[in-house]
């Protein structure tokens, strides 16, 4: 069962250069239009579950924007 991650887009930071839309492997970011930041971009944002927590999209975000977070694995309990 692949990671559950999920990111979170920092409005001040973002300037809508679409580069991590381009980097995510699963291809899970979009950037908002129905928002604009303080400086006038349209952020990126999640458009759909699948985020494996992978983090590429936040070592090539230029302005750090980027946090990702991953669920912990489940510890396995025995079945015996
Ligand atoms: S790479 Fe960074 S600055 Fe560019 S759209 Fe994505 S979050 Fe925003
Ligand atoms: S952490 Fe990986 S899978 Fe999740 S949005 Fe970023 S690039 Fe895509």
């Amino acid at each position: 069962m692949p990671v559950k991650g999920w990111i979170e887009v920092n409005d001040l930071y973002c300037k809508g250069c679409e580069l991590c839309i381009t980097a995510c492997p699963v291809d899970v970011i979009q950037l908002d239009y129905s928002r604009l930041t303080p400086k006038g971009y349209h952020p990126a944002m999640l458009k759909s579950d699948g985020c494996t927590g992978c983090g590429i999209c936040a070592v090539i975000c230029p302005d750090a924007a980027i946090t990702v977070y991953r669920e912990p694995k489940k510890a396995k309990v025995p079945t015996a």
